[in-house]
């Protein structure tokens, strides 16, 4: 069995407990206009350009992005960091695109990696289906969960998915799951605004349950921009400036009233 993988990041610290080997999973139902990983929403392998400057002079090459891999490359892979993500109190991260995209592979490479003894997350916009969680839960350390809009006509309009699947699949793993970590990406003139951010502080006021361990404000930022010229795609969001610093520490402050431990970056 083989997963579509377009990136796999060593020595990562944000992705959950520890350093960590990240798998990015080509494939995403979601097509989220802030999107960092441009590259991470087909499901297929597919061209890009990359251009390097050497001495002034600009060099164009074409690379594919995204191609397969086996379980047991994946395990080899974690085996060769092991001694880092031992001492570290690590693991494995899946995320992507969504991870849950390609369920069979998930789980079949989440098990062999808790049967080799690593702790492992997986990240994800929980936009698939509940049975498919269920599978996973007893194979999965952490849940990294990402909320983006809690009103439904504004998610289908940023993202291009509806958020009631995704808000009954949070409480499912609220019921169920081991840990959960909120991701909440703070994007200008998205989902930043007053009403809005007070909802979502009532929101996770009210989803406090032992599984609930902390949750995450992703600042708006701009390195994805460069991808989009590589990709040959649209950047919706061109212009648009990260929220400010100060912006930010207000927010952990409100969201850290709710009694959930609160952190900005991942
Ligand atoms: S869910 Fe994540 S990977 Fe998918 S489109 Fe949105 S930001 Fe990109």
């Amino acid at each position: 069995m083989k997963g579509i993988i377009f990136s796999v990041k060593r020595y990562s610290i944000h992705d959950g407990p520890g350093i960590r080997v990240t798998f990015y999973m080509k494939g995403c139902p979601l097509s989220c206009i802030w999107c960092h990983n441009p590259e991470g929403i087909s499901p297929l392998p597919e061209k890009a350009v990359r251009t390097n400057r050497v001495g002034g002079k600009s060099f164009s090459r074409e690379e594919e992005v995204g191609r397969f891999y086996t379980i047991k490359e994946i395990i080899n892979i974690l085996d060769r960091e092991r001694v880092f993500i031992d001492q570290s109190g690590g693991g494995v991260t899946f995320s992507g695109g969504e991870p849950l995209l390609q369920p069979d592979f998930l789980i079949e490479v989440l098990k062999a990696c808790k049967a080799n003894g690593y702790h492992t997350a997986v990240d994800t916009a929980g936009y698939s289906s509940s049975d498919n969680y269920r599978t996973i839960i007893p194979f999965t350390d952490l849940f990294l969960f990402d909320l983006k809009h809690l009103d439904d006509a504004r998610h289908m309009e940023v993202t291009g998915v509806s958020n009631v699947l995704i808000l009954e699949n949070f409480r499912l793993l609220l019921e169920n799951a081991n840990e959960i970590m909120i991701r909440i990406p703070v994007i200008p003139g998205i989902n930043d605004d007053k009403d809005h951010l007070e909802r979502m502080v009532k929101f996770i006021a009210d989803s406090k349950t032992t599984a609930l361990k902390k949750v995450n404000l992703l600042p708006y930022h701009k390195t994805g921009s460069s991808k989009y010229k590589r990709f040959n795609r649209i950047n919706k969001m061109e212009g648009t400036e990260p929220p400010s610093k100060e912006q930010m520490r207000l927010l952990k402050e409100k969201f850290g009233e709710t009694g959930v431990k609160t952190k900005i970056g991942g």
